[in-house]
């Protein structure tokens, strides 16, 4: 009950926004479900400042506002800032739904895993300078195991709050400039286990490219949503029997391997992996074996890179990125890998 009236009255004291108030920038994105904009805020409200993101979605955007609220309050430090969502009726469009974000920067991990100057663009954004030493594997992974860990520590959030996000990928993953580390953005394919909300609605599409190889996040003897207080009360007991955040670590597994292997960074060349590894029954050494013998100077470094410290990054990747997701590791786990002992980037050890 107090949860529900702190809620409440954060709710209410939290600045409330409609359509005239924002001056529509640059077009950001554009997904099935909606239509992403940088905004800024019109004159009438111009006392107030700040730079924010505009999401205009169809009806999956309730499901969408559903969720930030949530995480919000639960493990707000995981997920981009949510500001305020609602239902637009105004639009010629039909009914719109208007979810609204801080802006948190203008890097995604996407942007900087395709740059040249990967990994060393994210150290300069973390430690907001310049580091004049010399460049070389340790040092990339270091920064690699960095990024692992802010990654690992957001969708630990998320998954001890009880949200699978479901589409994690390098595009849904911000650098947040104020809190100079990533954040997870776009829950509009999440599903929230403990309540029901959004329970493998048959429209979601899984992008091939990231999905880990089980279709359905529960198992198909479990297919249709019990009601809310059945959901609720049987949660906990599903979410062990089915580990469905488990979906989200062999995305992040994914992440981590085209960190490591610069080759593996096209989408083209993600999804021939993805192709081998199937071949090889989703067995990682497998894979290497197959690859290894004729891996080119590329590759070779990837693998390198994986083996320092006795192979300590190898094993965590290989943990990671299994076909039974009983046999991945959780997110809580991954963090007190020994892949973590060594410390990283000076910026994240001062700040957590
Ligand atoms: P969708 O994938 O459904 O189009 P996203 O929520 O992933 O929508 O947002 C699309 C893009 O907009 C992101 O890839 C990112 O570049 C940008 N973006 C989204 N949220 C933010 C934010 N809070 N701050 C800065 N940029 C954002
Ligand atoms: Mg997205």
């Amino acid at each position: 009950f107090d949860m529900f009236v702190l809620a409440f009255v954060e709710r209410l004291f939290r600045p409330t926004f409609r359509k005239d108030d924002f001056v529509v920038g640059k077009k950001l994105g554009e997904g099935s479900f909606g239509v992403v904009y940088r905004v800024s805020l019109s004159k009438k409200r111009s006392n107030e400042d700040g730079e924010y993101v505009l999401k205009k979605a169809t009806e999956y955007g309730a499901v969408e506002i559903w969720m930030n609220e949530r995480v919000r309050r639960a493990c707000g430090n995981s997920c981009a800032d949510f500001v305020y969502g609602f239902l637009e009726k105004s639009s010629k469009k039909g009914p719109e739904y208007w979810l609204l974000w801080k802006y948190e920067g203008e890097s995604t991990l996407s942007g900087l895993i395709q740059s040249k100057e990967f990994p060393y663009n994210v150290e300069t954004i973390i430690l907001g300078k310049v580091q004049d030493l010399p460049k070389g594997l340790e040092r990339e992974n270091k920064i690699i195991q960095t990024i692992m860990r802010q990654l690992l520590f957001a969708l630990d959030g998320l998954h001890s709050t009880g949200i699978v996000h479901r589409d994690v990928k390098p595009q849904n993953i911000i650098f947040s400039e104020g809190s100079r580390s990533f954040k997870i953005i776009d829950l509009g394919a999440a599903a929230d286990l403990r309540v029901g909300i959004n329970y493998i609605p048959k429209e979601f599409l899984l992008d091939p490219r990231y999905a880990a190889p089980e279709q359905y996040i529960m198992s198909t003897q479990t297919p249709s949503a019990p009601s809310a207080p059945v959901a609720a009360a049987l949660s906990p007991v599903l979410w062990q029997m089915n580990l469905p955040d488990r979906f989200d670590i062999y995305s992040i597994g994914l992440i981590f391997l085209q960190m490591a292997f610069p080759s593996l960074r096209s989408d083209s060349n993600l999804i021939q992996f993805n192709r081998q590894l199937k071949r090889c029954e989703y067995e990682l050494t497998a894979w290497r074996k197959l690859v290894e013998p004729r891996a080119n100077a590329d590759l070779r470094r990837g693998f390198q890179l994986l083996d320092l410290d006795n192979g300590i990054g190898w094993e965590l990747l290989t943990s990671m990125v299994r076909y039974k997701a009983r046999q991945r590791i959780s997110a809580k786990a991954a963090l007190a890998h020994p892949y973590f002992d060594r410390q990283g980037l000076l910026a994240l050890s001062v700040m957590q």
